[in-house]
Parts: C-alpha cells; sequence; structure tokens
C-alpha cells in the first residue's frame, strides 16, 4: 500500500539511501533537512520524481504535516560534526524528538528513531546486547550526542507508555557506503580519501580500537523491516554488521585495495572514543529476519568508486 513517508534528515548519507528505497518501493516521501551535514547533491536525483518532495526545516521547530510514517533520522552523526556546536546537537537530539513524537501524536503515524550504538557509550560488555545498559561518560566531549540519543530513546518509550504511540527504536552500529560526506572525519571516509589522494592514512591511537561496519544497503533494508514489524514490537533492536576489525587492519584493506602508496601515520585517540565495539544481532535475526548481506571488502569497494569519482569531479 502506497504511504505517505516523512524523512527527517533525509538529505544526508544515510536519509538519503532511504528515501531513495520508499520512493523505489511506491511510496510517497517527504524528505525534511536543513542541510547542516546533508546536501542538496545527495538527493539531486530524487528531485524530479513526483512522489518526491523536499522541505528546508530544522527539526528543532515545530512542524505540522500529515504523514503515515516518520523515520526520525534528523541528528549529525560524525563526531567531527556532533562536537561542531555540541548544545545544538543535544536540542536537534531532544528538542527534534519531542517535536516529531508531538506530531506522530497528533497524526496517529508509527515513527522510527535512529539511535545509536553510542548509547552503549565505551562498552564494558561486549558484543553489545540490546539489554546491555551501557557505559557513557555524561560529561564527555561525546556525551552530547550519546545522552542526545540516549534521552531520545527515553522520549520515545515515555510517549508510546503515557499516549500509546506506535515506536521503532533502531540502534545503527558504524554504517558506511557511497554519500559519506567526506570531510566528516569518519573513519572509513578519512581512510578512503587519504588513500585516494595518496596521503598518510591518519590512525588514531594504536589502532588496535575494534569497530564493525556495515554497508549501506544492508541498513538501509534493516530500517524498512523495523518499521514493517507489528505494532508489539518496538525495539530497541541492533542494527549493524556483526564482523569485527581492528582500525589498523581496517587501514591495510583500504591501502590493499585502492592500491595506494600511502603510509600509517599515528595521531592522538580522541577523548572517550570506545576500545572496542560489534553488535550481537540475534534480535533482528529473529524479529526482522534480517542479517547483512554484503562483506566488507566488496562495500568498500563500492565506496572507493563513489570517492574516487568525486574526488576526479573536484579535481
Ligand atoms: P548525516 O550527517 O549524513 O545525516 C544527518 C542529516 O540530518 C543531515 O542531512 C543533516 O543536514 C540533517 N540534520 C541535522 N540537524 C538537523 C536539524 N536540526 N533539522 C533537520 N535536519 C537536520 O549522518 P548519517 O550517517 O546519515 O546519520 C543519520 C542518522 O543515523 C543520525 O541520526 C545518526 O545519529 C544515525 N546513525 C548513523 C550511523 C552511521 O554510521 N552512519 C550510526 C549510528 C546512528
Ligand atoms: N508538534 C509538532 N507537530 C505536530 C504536533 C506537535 O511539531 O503536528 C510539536 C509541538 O510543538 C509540541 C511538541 O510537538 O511542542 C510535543 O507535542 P505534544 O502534543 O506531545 O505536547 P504539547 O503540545 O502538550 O507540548
Ligand atoms: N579513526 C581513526 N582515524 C580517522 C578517523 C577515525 O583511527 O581518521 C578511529 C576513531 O578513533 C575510532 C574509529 O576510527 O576509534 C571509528 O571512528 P568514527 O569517527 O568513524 O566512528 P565512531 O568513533 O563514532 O565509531
Amino acid at each position: 500500500m502506497n504511504k505517505k513517508i516523512m524523512i527527517t534528515g533525509g538529505a544526508g548519507f544515510l536519509g538519503s539511501h532511504l528515501c531513495e528505497r520508499l520512493l523505489d518501493a511506491g511510496h510517497d516521501v517527504l524528505c525534511v533537512d536543513n542541510y547542516f551535514t546533508g546536501s542538496k547533491a545527495n538527493i539531486r536525483h530524487l528531485l524530479g520524481n513526483p512522489f518526491f518532495e523536499a522541505m528546508r526545516h530544522d527539526v528543532t521547530f515545530p512542524l505540522y504535516v500529515e504523514v503515515d510514517e516518520i523515520y526520525n533520522l534528523a541528528c549529525p552523526a560524525s563526531p567531527v560534526h556532533y562536537q561542531y556546536d555540541p548544545v545544538r546537537t543535544t536540542k536537534v537530539s531532544v528538542h527534534g524528538a519531542i517535536n516529531m513524537l508531538g506530531l506522530a501524536k497528533r497524526t496517529g503515524a508509527r515513527i522510527l528513531q535512529a539511535s545509536t550504538s553510542e548509547v552503549y557509550g565505551d562498552p564494558a560488555v561486549h558484543p553489545q546486547r540490546e539489554d546491555y545498559r551501557g557505559n557513557v561518560n555524561p560529561i564527555g566531549a561525546r556525551a552530547c550526542y550519546d545522552e542526545g540519543k540516549r534521552c531520545a530513546e527515553t522520549l520515545f518509550f515515555d510517549y508510546r507508555r503515557q499516549h500509546g504511540l506506535e515506536i521503532k527504536v533502531a540502534r545503527i552500529f558504524n554504517t558506511f557506503g557511497p554519500r559519506m560526506h567526506p570531510g566528516d572525519g569518519r573513519v572509513v571516509s578519512n581512510f578512503i580519501v587519504q588513500a585516494l589522494k595518496g596521503e598518510p592514512i591518519s590512525i588514531y591511537g594504536d589502532g588496535n580500537q575494534t569497530r564493525s561496519f556495515c554497508y549501506v544497503d544492508d541498513l538501509i533494508g534493516g530500517l524498512i523491516k523495523l518499521m514493517a514489524t507489528p505494532d508489539g514490537f518496538t525495539g530497541p533492536v541492533n542494527l549493524g554488521n556483526p564482523v569485527e576489525i581492528s582500525i589498523g587492519e581496517l587501514a591495510k584493506r583500504v591501502i590493499d585495495l585502492t592500491g595506494a602508496k600511502s603510509e600509517l601515520m599515528v595521531r592522538p585517540l580522541p577523548e572517550d572514543d570506545p576500545l572496542q565495539r560489534c553488535p550481537d544481532i540475534t534480535l533482528a535475526k529473529a524479529e526482522l529476519d534480517w542479517t547483512p548481506a554484503v562483506g566488507l571488502d566488496q562495500g568498500l569497494k563500492a565506496t572507493i568508486a563513489y570517492f574516487d569519482e568525486l574526488l576526479r569531479a573536484d579535481a
């Protein structure tokens, strides 16, 4: 059935892929974005589609539209971007969630929150299951994002308890792919851009910290499946690829796949940088019948091709 679906943060990395997939599935898509970290270039190819509409709006202000479903993705996501104006980051997560939940309450729309593995902080339990309550420093440099997202989860569950809203909460682990912002400082985009330019690869700390990288197409499939679950299933549910890799190893993979001559350059480890991260996706497998299909090398190749084209166009 064709639905009216709003995606906040729809001009960002994940949001633009989600807009595309929902349009392909025959829905009417409203993309709401203030273009803080997203861009019109990410959605340019969708603008001619009569079922697509782009609206410039900041979610910290109220918004009155009529929709059937809301994917709430608006929030700067990379440490460089969310630490640029940390007070604003908390406001986006918290005021943005309140406004979108208010909208969902008024319209009866189902609403999905893009939460994050950062709610687990620097985890003392490994791999992370949804019932782990996390290890977040509430006053550190990452807190604006981590605590903002944790508070947004609280709001989602209180709106459900108090007002009976149909909510879905996805805890997204590191995701990568085409349309990542080349300057947002995230590890995959940094390494690929550095390798393609023949610059040194910046390893923060000793490179032994781990992450688990999910390709964007897999992640988007998980979000759509989560939205389609019965009302009884709210999550939170981890969405990510459970193959763990050290950052040093990732650097070697990127060098191999690009054929770059780049050296490794050691930089200081940022404050509160989690030492290890890997999702336990048992719940997603059971409730969504979801499991990632794209391997790291396959995803990296597609991402390298994207950045290669982008850098050539800029040259
Ligand atoms: P992104 O920065 O590319 O996208 C965020 C989008 O939100 C951008 O288009 C930005 O302009 C928009 N935005 C920011 N503030 C806004 C505001 N006040 N009003 C309206 N729009 C606003 O990042 P992304 O990687 O696509 O992340 C999307 C969502 O997924 C975020 O909520 C992020 O926290 C979450 N997430 C992403 C990852 C990941 O690895 N990519 C991991 C965990 C969680
Ligand atoms: N809101 C919105 N769009 C709507 C309905 C509400 O942006 O369609 C905002 C509104 O500004 C409000 C917030 O969502 O501040 C929370 O709404 P709710 O109804 O939960 O609370 P209240 O209006 O009582 O503050
Ligand atoms: N990182 C790195 N070099 C970079 C960028 C990041 O070594 O140029 C490290 C960073 O310290 C962290 C990991 O890579 O340990 C993932 O960083 P990213 O910012 O992509 O995501 P997050 O820390 O939010 O998982």
